[in-house]
């Protein structure tokens, strides 16, 4: 297998944009697509939109809540789906603007075929607006407007084996919003052998989802908060979309890690983080992995400070002590808090720096002490 690795200017230069990964596919692999000069005209990488419908203000778009109904010639909130003469077309379909080789512990995904490493790609656009975006200068822009790959879902599939993925995630902006290049995509991943990631905010209808849920294999979700008002402002969304889809993650047998990033001011409660502790628990998703991660200084949230860790570690306590199993901390160096314990017996199982695995104490799915069994997807 043949690695590349490029420096950051090298990275600019392509036009990758988004979360660095470890490497990224050389330019004369996959083609740069380069960008739409006239965004008003259906373009290589249009693709009708599925999901629409018909309504007395005109075509609806129905992946999300946001169900926006665009006017002839303008975007969907998400900036990925155009109206043109009455029908919806995403407009980025097989042309991703970030394409990076990652571990799978990046997404991150702790309890999903450890040590192996996913074939990332996100298209620009986003159907949240989130003052914090840590990727928003692809998530809250059009795909005209990004460096894109040329990247069709055949292509993808066969860059994911040439680099020797075992899984193929959609990830850094919002796979919702490029739902038919996700979900055709996933569809041939799986039928390779491979696995499909989900990295996602969860916004999204439930028809749309549970279509999705069948060639999904893992998703990490992002819990946002636990308060409608707090998700409208901070998010531009809801809160109750976000908790049905993870009911429906857990009915349709997807496996699935939860993310809480903690924002000073804005989520840290300890009672709000009780309460969505609780409601894990109650909805039977206590075997989940809880993720909770910390909050850097970005996008328009410049002027608050990174969250404390002491704020995560409290979370942490608060989230163990309602029963979630498997909790862990996020974005702070040498804590213990990203090594798996058994929740039996207590012994360290899996012990982690960065995204490497140093020990591993899980025998076919069970702890090798005392036998517990550990909830994940091992092999
Ligand atoms: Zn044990």
């Amino acid at each position: 297998m043949q690695k590349q690795k490029y420096t950051k200017r090298e990275f600019l230069k392509l036009g990758i944009t988004g979360a660095g990964g470890l490497m990224c596919m050389p330019a004369a692999v996959a083609g740069i697509g380069g960008r739409n000069s006239k965004p008003d005209e259906l373009w290589k990488w249009s693709k009708e939109a599925m999901f629409q419908t018909e309504t007395p203000r005109g075509v609806r778009c129905m992946i999300c809540p946001n169900e926006c109904t665009p006017k002839p010639g303008e975007l969907s909130d998400c900036h990925n789906r155009i109206n043109k003469d009455g029908k919806l077309y995403t407009i980025a379909y097989g042309n991703p603007c970030a394409v990076h080789v990652d571990p799978v512990e990046k997404k991150p995904l702790f309890h999903f075929k450890p040590g192996t490493h996913a074939f990332s790609i996100a298209t620009a656009g986003c159907n949240l607006a989130c003052l914090n975006c840590q990727n928003w200068t692809i998530s809250q822009t059009t795909p005209t407007k990004t460096q894109n790959f040329d990247l069709m879902p055949d292509k993808v599939v066969k860059q994911a084996v040439h680099y020797s993925c075992e899984s193929v995630a959609y990830t850094y902006s919002e796979p919702v919003t490029f739902y038919e290049y996700t979900l055709d995509t996933a569809k041939l991943v799986r039928s390779a052998g491979l696995k499909n990631i989900l990295v996602s905010a969860g916004y999204i209808h439930e028809d749309p989802l549970r279509k999705l849920c069948k060639v999904i294999d893992a998703a990490n979700i992002d819990l946002k908060s636990f308060k409608e008002s707090i998700y409208l402002k901070l998010n531009a969304g809801k809160l109750q979309p976000v908790l049905d889809a993870l009911k429906i993650f857990h009915e349709e047998g997807v496996w699935l890690e939860i993310t809480n990033l903690i924002i000073p001011g804005w989520n840290d409660d300890f009672d709000m983080i009780k309460e969505m502790c609780d409601w894990l628990y109650d909805n039977d998703l206590y075997r989940y992995p809880l993720f909770f991660s910390r909050f850097m200084p970005l996008y328009k949230l410049t002027q608050l400070p990174p969250t404390p860790a002491a704020t995560l570690e409290k979370a942490r306590e608060i989230a163990l002590a309602s029963g979630i199993q498997f909790v862990y901390i996020g974005n702070v160096p040498g804590t213990k808090a990203t090594n798996t314990y058994c929740p039996k017996c207590h012994k360290l199982l899996m012990e982690r720096r960065g995204y490497s695995i140093l020990q591993n104490h899980i025998k076919n799915g069970h702890c090798a002490y005392c036998n517990e069994p550990i909830s994940g997807v091992w092999e």
